[in-house]
């Protein structure tokens, strides 16, 4: 195979689009922008800048949203974008639960819902999340026309043209085939995801740098990104984080072998002594002693993959899944115990929490369509 068609098939690139495509995706990622610093910062000329977002705006993708003050002269336009323009729905599917988001052209999700239901290789399954997508959908105001694609993210390695799950030990599944689930969105352009890959998409922009992703749900993974590239590996697995030995011999893990990094970070780990996650953390604010004793180990481990992780990659981390969108209030016990393991940085800035807990990957599985949307402006 061609060398640069390989690397291009290991890696999720966006490309740099046209003027329509740059100028949008640059206002979508800053929320609202005048057109002097859209100017500034994509280094279009002053005519091109003035005739795109002139277009956009009459096209309805952005919108022209009051003046900046000033302090003389005429007061430049915000321009932002326009939440209406397009709409996507992101489904992450897990072993036991269905979360179902729409997100809205700002990249927010407009409405969400996280729903029990087992996961069953079966049609009556696959048509009944497409069904109760499109009623949950209908309930928070978006018809099935105004969805303009569905993203939905799946716990597996997908194979190379993201139409079969290669393997996903969380359902239980090799080389499954999706054209079935796909065909149940009539109509809809549907893509799939892996849900750490997905989940990297609600933290890299334009404006994040690179980032390291570790994803600390029932499972353990990752993703390795940087702004519109998301680094796959040769076999789309690379950030599969939960399967490096964190203790030889130690803890036997889901895949077999004894000591890896889900065995301890999982975030069953934390709840196996209480009821849900929910509850080990209230028991933790609490003060409990067993919870604090647990979560002072788990904490133990973590710092050591964090700082393996910044070592080998030398990005920010973020902490994400279930156990990430408890850990905001809980950073700095995680940094005091980076600061002994990392004597490379002078303070431990570069971990921070996910910004989209338990939704990101049904949130980033849509923001996977959107961003194809844009590109094709
Ligand atoms: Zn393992």
């Amino acid at each position: 195979m061609n060398e640069n068609k390989r690397m291009n098939e290991n890696k999720a690139m966006l490309g740099r689009g046209g003027a329509r495509s740059e100028i949008a995706r640059l206002v979508v990622t800053r929320g609202q922008i005048s057109k002097a610093e859209i100017e500034a910062v994509l280094e279009f000329s002053h005519p091109t800048v003035i005739n795109t977002v002139g277009a956009l705006v009459a096209d309805g993708v952005l919108r022209e949203s009051g003046e900046y003050d000033s302090t003389g002269g005429r007061k430049a336009k915000v321009i932002a974008p326009n939440p209406a323009y397009r709409y996507f729905g992101g489904i992450d599917i897990t072993r036991n639960h269905v979360t179902e988001v729409v997100v809205d052209w700002t990249g927010r999700a407009a409405a969400k819902r996280r729903r029990r239901q087992a996961f069953s290789p079966d049609a009556r399954y696959i048509s009944s999340v497409a069904e109760s997508f499109f009623s949950f959908a209908a309930d928070g105001g978006f018809a099935r026309r105004k969805i303009a694609g569905i993203g939905v993210s799946l716990p597996g390695i997908l194979s190379h043209d993201r139409k079969r799950i290669a393997r996903s030990h969380a359902l239980e599944l090799r080389d499954f085939d999706l054209a079935s689930f796909a065909g149940c969105f009539r109509g809809i352009d549907v893509d799939f995801e892996n849900d750490a890959n997905a989940a990297v998409q609600t933290e890299v922009s334009d404006l994040s740098g690179d980032i390291v992703y570790l994803s600390l749900s029932n499972t353990v993974g990752g993703g390795i990104a940087s702004p519109r590239m998301i680094h796959l590996g040769d076999n789309r697995r690379a950030g599969e984080f939960g399967h490096m030995v964190l203790h030889p011999g130690g803890r036997r893990c889901y895949c077999g072998k004894k000591g890896c990094a889900d065995a301890y970070l999982s975030a069953l780990r934390l709840s196996e002594g209480a009821s849900s996650l929910e509850d080990f953390f209230a028991r933790l604010e609490a003060g409990d002693a067993p919870a604090k004793r647990v979560w002072g180990a788990y904490l133990d481990d973590l710092a050591i993959v964090v700082s393996n992780l910044r070592m080998a990659f030398d990005r920010t981390v973020v902490i994400g899944g279930y156990v990430g969108a408890h850990m905001e209030p809980h950073l700095h016990e995680l940094k005091s115990r980076l600061k002994k393991l990392n004597l490379f940085d002078a303070d431990s800035d570069y971990v921070r929490a996910g910004r989209c807990g338990r939704d990101a990957s049904a949130i980033g599985a849509a923001l996977c369509l959107m961003n194809r949307h844009l590109e094709e402006l």
